[in-house]
């Protein structure tokens, strides 16, 4: 059996950071991906803050598709709030092509030194140890249709929002129909795409979730939205939600290419490590549960699991002794965001779409676009002083 200081099951962004700090440091690292094609098919709207992306890689025109000024943000009845990139924060910025951009990060933990196999899937894990207590050291994977067996001192489950290796690892990371968002999405050309992100609320678009358009050009568009999938039913069909979508607002729309999926919004899980083991990305349930967004939070957690790997290995011990401190770091960064997002989420999902033109209203006539965040939530929380309560733990 090969022996590997580290395996990364998953050649997604959180696998490829991972695989990338591990191998930069010297360790032996194997990245492995079931599909023959690493970033292929893309399932993601690709939008991504400027500021956050440039923590891990340089931007670079071959998988930047377009360069967005702010957020647009409309009510069920219309009524527009505009947001500038720079005052959100550099939370919004550009729309990505994924095919190349998770390529391109592929190729930089190659070229850290990583090894990297495709078409190769995990199978299962290799225990040893005490039966309450065991520890993972390795896994079992297909590749070309032969088995193959690798020895690991730890294994990443960085296997997206399907991830099965957590499972076989005895982590629950099951998700509830309220904690996932069933989203389908258009890729459409032949429209004006403008430069803002948009972004429609209220039931009217999409029970417990809304409708997207990130411009990939000046004529082409992601238009997707999501239902939660709690409400999801006969009357709340994503696909016929879209389409009803784009007969009203995007007729002259042609769709050149469709996605589905799902994206976890169930906040934090309870366990992410366990001996010889970490979850990275939407495998943990990193994705944040208000916009969905999970590219920055599964690179920014496979850096830090990365960084513990070498932890690990420096001091021989892979239990969660030293791993927990992954557990820790994640969730005092990347967690603390979620909490707060999980708390607008619950309030959103509560609103009613009257409630959410309310809010709109009371914005009209005020320069949105150069307000800060917490400044436009300050000013919803004192014109609406009934949603004081819920929205007082986002204000400070
Ligand atoms: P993934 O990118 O899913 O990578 C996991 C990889 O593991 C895959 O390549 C898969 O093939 C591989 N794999 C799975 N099982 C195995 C196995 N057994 N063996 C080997 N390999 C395996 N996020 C944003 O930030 N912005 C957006 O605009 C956005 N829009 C989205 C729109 C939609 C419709 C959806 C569904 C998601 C969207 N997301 C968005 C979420 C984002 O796509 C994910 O959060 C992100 O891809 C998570 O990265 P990851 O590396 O954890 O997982």
């Amino acid at each position: 059996m090969e022996h590997y200081d580290v395996v990364v099951v998953g050649a997604g962004p959180a696998g490829s950071i991972t695989a990338k700090t591990c191998a930069k440091a010297g360790l032996k690292t194997l990245m492995i991906e079931k599909r023959q094609e690493i970033g292929t098919p893309v399932r993601c709207a690709e939008g991504v803050g400027k500021d956050d992306l440039k923590r891990h890689i340089q931007p670079d025109s071959r998988w930047i598709a377009a360069e967005v000024i702010g957020s647009k943000i409309f009510s069920p009845d219309g009524t527009e709030i505009t947001m500038s990139e720079a005052e959100i924060g550099g939370k919004a910025g550009y729309t990505l092509e994924r095919k190349v951009f998770d390529r391109a990060l592929a190729q930089e933990a190659a070229e850290a030194g990583a090894d990297i196999m495709v078409k190769t899937s995990a199978l299962g894990l290799f225990r040893v140890g005490d039966e309450n207590n065991p520890i993972i050291n390795g896994l079992r994977v297909k590749h070309l249709g032969k088995i193959i067996d690798f020895k690991a001192d730890i294994v990443i489950g960085a296997d997206g929002v399907e991830s099965k290796v957590g499972r076989w690892g005895g982590i629950d990371t099951s998700l509830k129909p309220n904690d996932i968002d069933t989203c389908a999405q258009f890729l459409v050309s032949n429209i004006d795409a403008g430069e803002y992100s948009k972004f429609f609320l209220g039931k009217t678009y999409s029970p417990g979730g809304y409708v997207w358009i990130f411009p990939k050009g000046k004529h082409t568009a992601n238009v997707g939205l999501g239902v939660l999938g709690s409400k999801c039913g006969d009357g709340a069909r994503p696909i016929t939600l879209l389409q009803e979508f784009m007969k009203k607002h995007l007729p002259q729309g042609k769709v050149i290419e469709m996605v589905v999926g799902g994206v976890p919004l169930s906040g934090q899980i309870d366990k992410t490590v366990v001996n010889g083991l970490m979850l990275v990305g939407d495998a943990a349930r990193q994705s944040d549960p208000l916009t969905g967004g999970g590219i920055i939070n599964a690179m920014d957690a496979g850096k830090i699991a990365g960084e513990v790997c070498i932890e690990a290995e420096n001091l021989g011990d892979f239990t969660t002794r030293t791993l927990g401190e992954y557990e820790y770091r994640w969730r005092a960064t990347i967690g603390h965001e979620i909490n707060k997002s999980l708390k607008v989420k619950n309030l959103l999902v509560k609103l009613s779409d009257d409630d959410i033109n309310t809010l709109a209203h009371s914005l009209v006539g005020m320069n949105t676009a150069t307000m800060s965040l917490p400044k436009m939530v300050a000013t919803l929380f004192m014109k609406n002083p009934k949603l004081l309560w819920e929205l007082r733990s986002l204000v400070g």
